[in-house]
């Protein structure tokens, strides 16, 4: 995914090789989240897209959750993702830890807005015990690992997939989540120029 410039425009351009600017991430949580849920995500991205991935720190939860509700709309949280997003090419990813819908949803693993380069992810169904299943945190680290780079994916101009091992393909449930990896198939990957 490196930039495929030839070697003597970069000579020219004075520039050393680095990740495409499309490919720099600035990864804040978003809300109270044990800062090691933000470090195996740097890795994650790292690994699955080649993106240089900043921590960004930590903003507040946007507004309060409804009244009478257990979830929060997604909207505010691209707002102040956006608003948070430093000048610049790098894309903005927020991970939370409550429970995001979106109108006509029922619930939402992640939302992503490509105008504003800011998109988010909800762990709060990721965890099995969500489901009265047993603790596996390899399991919800895989989880979250995927649902960060399709929601990043969307954020580099790529739409959903039919091919449904594709990370890029649409997930209905967890059991899509679950049969989807990290990675893009080669349509996709050849899209985003790697
Ligand atoms: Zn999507
Ligand atoms: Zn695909």
């Amino acid at each position: 995914m490196f930039l495929s410039l030839p070697f003597l425009a970069l000579e020219e351009l004075g520039a050393t090789p680095e990740p495409a600017a499309a490919f720099m991430v600035r990864l804040v949580s978003v809300g109270s989240l044990p800062p090691a849920m933000l470090g195996f995500l740097q890795e994650g991205v790292r690994r699955e897209m080649g993106a240089a991935v900043r921590m960004g720190g930590n903003l507040p939860l946007p507004g309060a959750c409804p009244e009478g509700q257990s979830q929060y709309p997604g909207a505010p949280f691209l707002a102040a993702l956006a608003a948070a997003r430093p000048p610049g090419d790098e894309v903005i990813l927020g991970v939370t830890g409550v429970d995001l819908t979106a109108p006509g949803l029922n619930f939402v693993f992640g939302l992503a807005d490509p105008r504003s380069r800011a998109a988010v992810i909800s762990l709060a169904r990721l965890y099995p015990e969500f489901y009265g299943q047993p603790r596996d945190p390899g399991r919800f680290k895989a989880r979250a690992v995927t649902e960060a780079v399709h929601e990043l994916g969307h954020l580099w101009g790529l739409d959903h997939c039919i091919d449904p091992t594709c990370v890029m393909s649409f997930s209905n449930s967890l059991a899509d989540a679950d049969r989807k990896g990290p990675g893009f198939c080669q349509p996709c990957r050849e899209k985003l120029g790697k």
